[in-house]
């Protein structure tokens, strides 16, 4: 996943891809709530994030993981392919003002970074479509959804078809509190 970042370029009318990260605590939400369940299932791509993850499948698969990717950690490799092929980041989450500071950030660490968009993540479900619409007028090539679980796999899943053009979603809980600092 990390060698893939660069093939998040937009597609006109194509659904975008979903990339989850998982943990231990989403595991149990997985075994516990059905909808969750339904939602992680129809990811593209489901990242480990924690060694734990690595290591269980180490022990219990025929085909374990090759790698953690940290979000925390992941943004920057991201951010860096997004720089160099001109990818553009949508950021949609937590309270107002925190991921307009995140971007700051970035943008300082990685010159030339395309953040074209911003929005805190608390709205109400009859706000959603407008903010697909925003999203796609932006021209994002990656909408970063850090809503926290479910909420955030739960809105990649219904807002595919309303995101088309956009290449990747990719959750990311609670990126943009520790990206601000
Ligand atoms: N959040 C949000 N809208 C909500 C609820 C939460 O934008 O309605 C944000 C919250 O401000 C925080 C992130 O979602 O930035 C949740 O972070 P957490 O680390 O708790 O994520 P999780 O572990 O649930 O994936």
């Amino acid at each position: 996943m990390v060698e893939d970042c660069h093939r998040a370029r937009r597609s006109p009318g194509t659904p975008p891809k979903i990339v989850v990260s998982s943990n231990g605590a989403t595991i149990a939400q997985f075994h516990s709530q059905p909808a969750f369940r339904k939602s992680l299932l129809q990811a593209d791509v489901i990242d480990a994030d924690g060694m734990p993850l690595v290591i269980a499948s180490r022990l219990f698969c025929s085909r374990p993981l090759q790698e953690r990717v940290a979000t925390t950690d992941f943004i920057h490799t991201a951010s860096e392919a997004a720089v160099a092929n001109g990818l553009k980041f949508y950021f949609l989450g937590a309270k107002p003002g925190v991921a307009e500071e995140a971007a700051r950030r970035l943008r300082h660490k990685h010159c030339g970074l395309k953040i074209v968009g911003i929005r805190d993540g608390y709205f109400r479900a009859s706000e959603e479509k407008g903010i697909c619409e925003e999203v796609q007028d932006s021209g994002a090539d990656v909408l970063w959804v850090g809503l926290g679980s479910p909420r955030q796999e739960r809105f990649a899943v219904e807002h595919r078809d309303d995101l088309r053009g956009v290449g990747w979603i990719r959750t990311c809980g609670g990126l943009f509190d520790h990206t601000a600092g």
